[in-house]
């Protein structure tokens, strides 16, 4: 099989020598667009705070209101009470994917540099873990209204050959003490009774999370701990020096740092233009079902399954028994010329898209052709050309700090990121370093409209095939 990452990288070194040009050429433009994600019915009474208005400064403006903007916001307000910390959202708590994702809080990272040696694989399972209980502790500390289950994430495999690879590797990882473990068709059968499944990988210790409760219910927390927030307030332009100046329609903000935790979305304040690139996903929901009712299509026990193809399906059991879906078919991935976050008349316009999931979702588990869909919705990811995170801080006066391009695994990892750029702003940063995603270098991504081009060839090259990782 032609391998399309390189192919796409050696584009990518070809064309850059045209990024001046095509930078000018193809200017962007921030972009949203409301979430209409069923991880939203949970935040039934949320009210946006107003917009920022005149002049105003801080010591940290945090640029988003995701998982990164408002981890970075919780953890830098507790480290450094004195600090007049801003947070500035573009439209509400939430509204990106971390309002719109599958909900699977999962361990590990999209990177395959995280298995490059086994001490890597055990570190980063180590740290990813450690996030997952970090999160799970904040909720039960603050007493957060927000629906999570951690009753285990399978990762299922569609051909014989691959899940005896992973059944393998699964033995080889449990010295490193990852206790992760393969489940046989059979024994797959009695948990989640999938079709055309080979095995599977059960990590015990993932799980399940609304996003949009999540990241809403911090705001009172935040707002106590003396984070001031502005929703509907977008940033439209960063004057970089030793002190920065933002400006949004309505305010200027003077401030020694800024984070951008924008991350799909990042290119459109000029940010990381040759590196990352805003992927839609389309994701749909089934209206509650009771427990005996998804027991009878075969689904009894865990929270969430992605399977092993290239446009992977992700797929989640919520707390109130809906099945939430995710990608599944070349249709229900898309990328929008320039970089474009918001896919245009969502989600009436991805009608083939919602119905090769269905069908999708349909061969997996027979039962669900009649369940009523409820919610049908589109959000972006941030993915980079290797799936490589970058977290770190740039800029002449080493002011701008960033963390994005969570590649698909942002639920887990994006809440880390808080963390990490607290310790890298204090410069007690010893514990992060040499992880894939910490100040890690990126391949560039071509110019539009190379860039366009090849991600049709890329989705024509590997279409429904077996990831290469
Ligand atoms: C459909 C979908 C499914 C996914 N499924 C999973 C999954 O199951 N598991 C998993 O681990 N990951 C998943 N992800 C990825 C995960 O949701 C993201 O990695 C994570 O939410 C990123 O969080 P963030 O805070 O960095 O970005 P976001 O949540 O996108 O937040 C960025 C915020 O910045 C705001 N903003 C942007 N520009 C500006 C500006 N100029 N001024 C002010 N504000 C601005 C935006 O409005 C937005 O609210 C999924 C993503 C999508 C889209």
């Amino acid at each position: 099989m032609v391998d399309a990452h390189r192919v796409l990288a050696r584009a990518a070194a070809i064309t850059a020598p045209t990024w001046g040009l095509f930078e000018h050429l193809f200017p962007e433009s921030l972009q949203t667009d409301e979430n209409r994600s069923v991880w939203t019915e949970g935040t039934p009474f949320y009210e946006p705070l107003p917009p920022l208005r005149g002049e105003t400064s801080a010591d940290l403006v945090i640029i988003g209101g995701g998982f990164t903007g408002t981890s970075t916001a919780y953890h830098f307000s507790r480290r450094y009470p004195e600090k007049r910390v801003i947070l500035l959202e573009a439209r509400t708590i939430g509204n990106g994917a971390s309002g719109r994702n599958g909900g699977h809080l999962l361990n590990g990272l999209a990177d395959p540099r995280s298995h490059a040696t086994p001490e890597m694989t055990r570190r980063v399972h180590e740290t990813t873990a450690r996030g997952i209980q970090n999160l799970i502790a904040l909720i039960q500390r603050h007493n957060l209204a927000v629906d999570h289950q951690l009753g285990g994430a399978l990762r299922v495999f569609t051909d014989a050959e691959r899940a005896e690879k992973a059944h393998q590797y699964s033995e080889e990882i449990a010295p490193l003490g990852i206790a992760e473990t393969f489940l046989t068709p059979a024994e797959l059968q009695h948990k989640l009774n999938l079709q055309g499944v080979h095995g599977a990988i059960l990590d015990p210790l993932a799980g399940q999370i609304n996003g949009a409760q999540l990241t809403r219910s911090l705001r009172p927390i935040l707002l106590e701990a003396g984070v001031a927030i502005y929703e509907n307030t977008p940033v439209i332009r960063v004057e970089e020096g030793r002190n920065i100046q933002l400006h949004t329609p309505a305010a200027t903000v003077k401030t020694q740092a800024i984070v951008l935790a924008t991350n799909g979305y990042t290119t459109q304040l000029g940010y990381f233009r040759d590196a990352i690139f805003a992927l839609h996903s389309h994701v749909f929901a089934t209206a509650p079902q009771s427990a005996a009712e998804l027991a009878a299509l075969g689904w009894r026990e865990h929270d969430v399954y992605s399977d092993d193809l290239d446009r992977i399906s992700y797929v989640a059991r919520t707390s109130d028994r809906r099945i939430v879906f995710g990608g599944g078919s070349n249709a229900s991935y898309a990328y929008r010329f320039n970089n474009q976050s918001v896919y245009p008349g969502s989600p009436e316009r991805a009608k083939p898209a919602f119905a090769a999931m269905k069908r999708t979702l349909q061969q997996y588990l027979p039962g669900s052709v009649g369940l009523p869909i409820t919610h049908r919705w589109t959000g972006t990811l941030g993915y980079t050309l290797a799936r490589n995170t970058l977290m770190g801080v740039r800029g002449a006066h080493r002011n701008v700090f960033y963390a994005l391009g969570y590649c698909g695994h942002g639920v887990n990892l994006a809440n880390i990121a808080g963390e990490v750029l607290t310790d890298l702003y204090s410069g007690d940063d010893e514990r992060w370093r040499g992880l894939p995603f910490y100040d890690s270098q990126y391949l560039r991504i071509p110019p539009e409209p190379f860039r366009w081009l090849g991600y049709q060839l890329f989705t024509g090259l590997t279409g429904k095939a077996p990831r290469t990782q």
